[in-house]
Order: structure tokens, then C-alpha cells, then sequence
């Protein structure tokens, strides 16, 4: 058995310094305390190589279906532009993969750019800001509520993603200061509907509202 001479204490198992101050241990090492597991066959590593490889492969194998079919396979086009979201989704999901909420919250945003960039590359036509994104952040918040029901979250737990959309909800207002979105109607109403919920659970769940925010912001 090993021990360490500063603190006084045995330890069990193979350690390579002592577990309480790091300092030297003298003695010789037993077998493990718990048994090692076997490695998993499937890591997060291979998964990004895989996502990685299936991302170039289909630009590879989409770029020759559009050079053999010529303008006929107009689609291969539509294929290569949303690949790099799947990819991104992907690389989200993994990131958050211990966190529904957060990764729900993190992929709607992101759409919410992109189709604002799409928008605002094909001529700004203002369909993502007046549809696309009052949709959006209502479906968000439809999604957080329903998924945390669904998996019996704790109101602490979901409180925060729910009140981060409705308060990002009220960015829209900018979209309509500054007259880029055709037809503001949508977004108002959504924005209504956005602070009648802010007000509810301020009212209604104020102390679980304080416990969440104190243990997300560790004030
Ligand atoms: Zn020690």
C-alpha cells in the first residue's frame, strides 16, 4: 500500500502523487481500486471525423451530379447550400448534447441568422424578419415550455432559456425602428404575446425566477 509521509494517510490503488497535497508517495502501488472500463468504440472524435467526411463527400458527389446533368439538377445547388447547417446542427448537437435546451435554443438562433443573411442576400426582401423570426422565437418558446414538460424539468431548470427568448424577442423592435420589416403586424403581436409571459411568470413564479437567475448567473 501506498502512503504520503506529509499527510499521514494510505492510499489504495495506484496513484502517481498524493490525492491531498501532490506531494511524493512512498510504498508500492497495489491493483486498482475499481476495474477499468473498456474503451468505447464510438467516440465523439469519430463521429466528427465521419460528419466531416460525409460533408465533403457530398459536395464531391453533388458537384458531379451537377456537371453530368447540367441545369437539370438545379437541386444539387439547394443540397449544397443546407449541408453546412446540417453540419452545424451536428457539431451543436454534440457540443450540447447534455443540454436540450441550451441546444434547442443555440440551433433557433442560429436559423434565425441564417435566414436573415439569406434574406439579405437575395435582395432584402424582408420576409425573415417579418415572418421567419416572430415565427421562430414563438416556436422557441413553444418548444423550451413543451420539452421541459416532456422531460419533467424543474422550473429553475428551464426558466432562464424560456425568459433569454422572450427578452430576445423585443430585438425585433429595431427590425421596425428601422423600417426593414415590410409588414410589422406579426412581430407586434408576437412581441405582445412575449411580454405578457415575461409579466405571468414574473408575477406568478417570481421566487423560482430569482433561484434560477442566482444559480445561472452564481450571483
Ligand atoms: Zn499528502
Amino acid at each position: 500500500m501506498q502512503s504520503c509521509d506529509n499527510c499521514h494517510v494510505r492510499i489504495r490503488g495506484h496513484k502517481a502523487v498524493c490525492p491531498l497535497c501532490g506531494g511524493e508517495l512512498s510504498g508500492t502501488p497495489e491493483d486498482p481500486a475499481f476495474p477499468l472500463l473498456p474503451k468505447r468504440r464510438y467516440t465523439s472524435r469519430m463521429v466528427f471525423k465521419s460528419a466531416i467526411f460525409c460533408f465533403f463527400a457530398l459536395f464531391v458527389v453533388m458537384g458531379t451530379i451537377r456537371y453530368l446533368m447540367g441545369p437539370d439538377a438545379a437541386w444539387t445547388s439547394a443540397v449544397m447550400l443546407w449541408a453546412p447547417l446540417g453540419l452545424a446542427g451536428l457539431f451543436i448537437t454534440m457540443a450540447y448534447r447534455y443540454n436540450v435546451l441550451k441546444l434547442i435554443s443555440a440551433e433557433v438562433y442560429i436559423a434565425m441568422i441564417l435566414n436573415l443573411l439569406i434574406d439579405i442576400a437575395t435582395g432584402s426582401h424582408g420576409w425573415a424578419v417579418a415572418w421567419v423570426i416572430p415565427s421562430l422565437f414563438l416556436a422557441l418558446t413553444i418548444a423550451l415550455f413543451v420539452t421541459a414538460k416532456a422531460l419533467s424539468m424543474k422550473i429553475g431548470e428551464y426558466l432562464v432559456y424560456l425568459l433569454l427568448a422572450e427578452v430576445l424577442s423585443f430585438a425585433q423592435i429595431i427590425f421596425i425602428v428601422r423600417n426593414t420589416n415590410p409588414h410589422p403586424w406579426y412581430a407586434v403581436i408576437v412581441m405582445a404575446g412575449m411580454l405578457l409571459f415575461i409579466l405571468a411568470e414574473l408575477i406568478f413564479l417570481f421566487q423560482d425566477f430569482r433561484s434560477a437567475t442566482v444559480r445561472t448567473l452564481h450571483l
